[in-house]
């Protein structure tokens, strides 16, 4: 089939049509000052996405997760100690990562459909007489639950804790589609990626790094080549890189700035929120719920849909797949078959999100679900009936 429906996963998300033709370009020399012209407006573009006051933008070829090894390697040795709280897949990813290279992970377990645990992290840091701990590593949008945690909120707890960590923020599925304050929240690493908010493919790990970060960045003796800050900087200040870029991609990344900032952030922000309400609306009428154990802690970039005893969210996503073409996400690890995802961020609007409901309720019809055609259609359109839409995409 040639024509190709929008995807529901959390990432990578829907391309828009601008950013394709951005990122398909004449091969151009990295080396020419015509890549400096292109890259300095993507670097000062993620300079005011993630609202950074001072510091570093370092775009590196690669994808989350090499932002996140490039965010402890630059700043961290073997052996020093950094504080997690555990609560879903890319938590537990992240944790893993560094216990991979030396680190010491003193790791706050906690149930999955919760977020970062402000009080037990004051807590431990509080207890931390020796100032052992140098990084807290936070996932700001746990993507494997739909759990936002409060980034601000656990600035609060350090500084009440008189503490002075880093703060590493995984910012891979916010970034670009929910408020996000590098500065205001003293964020000292955010890590972000291409494929989600900023609605290119995937190929790009976008950091954020604090004044602070780049000081520890000096004495930090984990190994590092490919992602050693230092050359990256040192080839910056010549407009280039230490090695070939990912032309294409940074060009891209121009232009979802660009699209970012036309739409203007707060109502980027806006249009997010209102999709999740509307995917919100269609799960209670189903007579489920997100896997978020609190309405404080619902994201605005994906739902993690709880499925009923007896039901598997997996049968529901492979069926969609198969039969509709249409991608959801599956459930991962410890919810893996008791939730499916439905991503609602980048390139989204209310009209293709009712689209992507009407498709769950059709699967979940075929698979004897019992959930009656139309009816979470219905409270999504009352949602979106009744709110303000401030469509840019579409203008
Ligand atoms: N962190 C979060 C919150 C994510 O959602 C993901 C990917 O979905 C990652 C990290 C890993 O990013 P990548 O797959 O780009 O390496």
């Amino acid at each position: 089939m040639s024509f190709q429906n929008p995807v529901f996963i959390p990432g990578p998300t829907n391309i828009p049509e601008a950013i394709r033709k951005a990122c398909d370009m004449p091969t151009l020399d990295h080396r020419s000052p015509a890549f400096a012209r292109m890259f300095r407006p993507a670097v000062e573009g993620v300079r005011r996405v993630l609202k950074m006051e001072g510091g570093e933008v370092i775009i590196l070829p690669s994808t989350g997760t090499g932002g996140w090894e490039a965010a402890v390697s630059n700043t961290l040795s073997a052996g020093d100690t950094v504080l997690a709280a555990r609560f879903g897949m890319f938590s537990h990813r992240w944790i893993d990562l560094c216990q991979r290279h030396g680190l010491n992970v003193q790791i706050i377990e906690t149930p999955w459909g919760e977020g970062a645990p402000l009080d037990r992290i004051e807590a431990a840091l509080r207890a931390d007489t020796a100032g052992k701990i140098r990084a807290v590593l936070a996932t700001h949008n746990e993507t494997a639950t739909g759990v936002r945690s409060d980034i601000a909120g656990i600035r609060r707890a350090m500084d009440a804790a008189g503490h002075g960590a880093m703060l590493f923020v995984d910012g891979v599925s916010s970034i670009g589609s929910m408020p996000f304050e590098m500065a205001a929240w003293g964020v000292d690493i955010a890590v972000a990626g291409s494929q989600k908010g900023f609605m290119l493919p995937a190929g790009l790990a976008i950091l954020g790094v604090s004044d602070k970060a780049l000081a520890a960045m000096e004495g930090a003796t984990l190994p590092r080549t490919f992602f050693d800050f230092r050359d990256m900087l040192k080839s910056y200040a010549g407009g280039g890189y230490p090695y070939t870029p990912a032309v294409g991609l940074i060009a891209g990344l121009a232009k979802s700035v660009e699209m970012l900032e036309d739409e203007g952030l707060e109502n980027v922000y806006a249009r997010h929120a209102r999709l999740a309400g509307g995917v919100r609306a269609a799960v209670t009428a189903w007579g489920m719920r997100p896997y978020a154990a609190h309405e404080s802690l619902y994201s605005e970039t994906v739902t993690a849909v709880k499925v009923p005893d007896g039901c598997n969210g997996t049968d529901l996503v492979k069926l969609a797949a198969d039969k509709y073409g249409v991608a959801f996400g599956v459930g991962l690890g410890e919810v893996a078959g008791k939730v499916f995802r439905i991503g609602h961020l980048g390139m989204l609007t209310d009209v293709m999100v009712l689209a992507g409901l009407a498709t769950a309720e059709m699967c979940m019809a075929d698979l004897g679900w019992k959930v009656a055609l139309g009816s979470g259609v219905a409270a999504a359109q009352q949602h979106f009936r009744g709110t303000a839409g401030a469509l840019a995409l579409a203008a």
